[in-house]
């Protein structure tokens, strides 16, 4: 069959099954149908080559279908492809909890798997919510910051800024209270709000020093720093969501790499499994893990997915971490925040540019619209077109055109990418 006349057919059938995240279907173009992934290269059904320029949703760290973690997966499905974690355990999953608690924070002690990064971020609210119940303490506020994104489901949601997004389901989502993220100015401020609360907060869940849905904003390693030993004071939990700043984003392996304060829980998923398959991670202290320690049956987690620590899942994580730490892969890295750093300095000569902001891999700025900033912004459609046509896969959040590129791309590579943001960027007048 002629390829052109079989993609119409795959578009169709897509269209006739298929409902798409975060999609309008009605206004929607048709979706490109991928048939191959390599490296960073996405190829669709007509023969055209697209670099992946945000990893497919900020998820692949190493290109796509890396050898390395096919190779590993593949050994591990003619193995032990799944078993229950309930009263069994399995060689992979101890690995990894053992070589990510290797990486974290000494206070990091105890791994509780599940599948995503929403469902690692509930079963983290469940830990601290039950942690004070466990202890007959009456905590039940959440603190979180505005403008956060902490996945889709219910609890994520809660914690999640209020938005368009969650806007139909709002009279279903639970108390939270929300503060600005920090700066030099605003800290007092902060602290005192905190203070007011203090005794009714279960925890404090963030995003370190990048928002990431909410438009990449970034804010600084000593201002969040100031507000976590505050919390510490206070004797709230923290909760630091790496879900996206995780696996080397930031330029370090994680977030927390950059502060000195440390949280009691972190929570992880996308580039855990190099973007591979599907997982989250949920750690914890042991002061949070002893306290539903106990005879009375009542005190247990009860919670938990059936693909818990899924065998598949943690060959991958494993191989794609052996990866991560490989000289290659920091090298870079650095390379990437070197390139993206000299890029920043370009694109300030660009009327059409503001708030450029960069940590590590993660680029980002705003164009200027004269519309301001909004993920309905319609220019990001147009941007998102004027990329693809070009060979590159952006996803603009509204005006806010960002770059997380698989640590694989190259330096040419690279440079063709910021080549055509310029070229793009040229055809609009401000
Ligand atoms: C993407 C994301 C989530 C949700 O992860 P999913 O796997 O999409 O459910 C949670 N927290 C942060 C910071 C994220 O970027």
């Amino acid at each position: 069959m002629n390829t052109t006349i079989k993609k119409a057919n795959l578009q169709q059938r897509d269209k006739a099954v298929n409902w798409h995240p975060y999609t309008q279907m009605k206004t929607a173009g048709e979706a490109i149908p991928i048939v191959r992934g390599k490296g960073v290269y996405l190829y669709d059904h007509d023969g055209n080559t697209y670099i992946d320029a945000v990893s497919s949703w900020w998820v692949t760290l190493h290109g796509h279908s890396h050898p390395y973690i096919a190779q590993r997966v593949s050994e591990q499905l003619h193995t032990l492809e799944q078993v229950i974690f309930a009263g069994f355990t399995h060689e992979p999953a101890i690995q990894l909890s053992e070589n990510l608690l290797k990486l974290l924070p000494e206070g990091q002690q105890k791994v509780f798997y599940s599948d995503n990064g929403s469902t690692a971020v509930e079963v983290a609210l469940k830990m601290c919510i039950q942690y004070a119940h466990n202890r007959e303490k009456k905590k039940t506020k959440i603190l979180a910051f505005k403008n956060a994104y902490h996945g889709d489901t219910f609890g994520a949601m809660s914690v999640s800024g209020k938005s368009f997004w969650t806007k139909p389901f709002e009279s279903m989502l639970f108390e939270v209270i929300f503060i600005d993220i920090p700066n030099a100015g605003n800290i007092e401020s902060l602290q005192q709000q905190i203070k007011d609360l203090a005794g009714e907060l279960a925890c404090f869940i963030f995003e370190p020093l990048v928002q990431g849905a909410a438009g990449m904003l970034m804010y600084e390693a000593k201002d969040l720093d100031r507000l976590m030993k505050f919390c510490r004071e206070q004797n709230i939990l923290m909760i630091q969501d790496e879900v996206f700043t995780g696996f080397g984003r930031t330029g370090k392996l994680f977030a927390t790499d950059h502060l000195m304060e440390k949280p009691d829980i972190m929570c992880f998923s996308k580039g855990l499994t190099g973007g591979t398959m599907p997982m989250g991670i949920t750690t914890c202290t042991n002061e949070i893990y002893n306290a539903f320690l106990s005879e009375d049956r009542h005190k247990t987690l009860f919670h938990g997915h059936s693909f818990t620590a899924n065998p598949l899942a943690c060959a991958a994580a494993l191989a794609s971490m052996e990866l991560l730490l490989n000289e290659e892969t920091r090298k870079n890295i650095e390379r990437i925040t070197r390139q993206h750093s000299a890029f920043t300095k370009v694109l300030e000569s660009v009327p059409q540019v503001e708030h450029i902001r960069q940590i590590g891999t993660i680029l980002a700025f705003d164009f200027k619209t004269g519309q301001g900033t909004s993920y309905f912004n319609e220019t990001g459609k147009k941007l998102y077109n004027d990329f693809l046509q070009r060979g590159i896969i952006m996803r603009p959040l509204g005006n806010v055109v960002y770059l997380v590129p698989p640590y694989c791309i190259t330096a040419e590579e690279l440079d063709f990418v910021y080549q055509t943001i310029m070229d793009v960027l040229a055809q609009y007048q401000v």
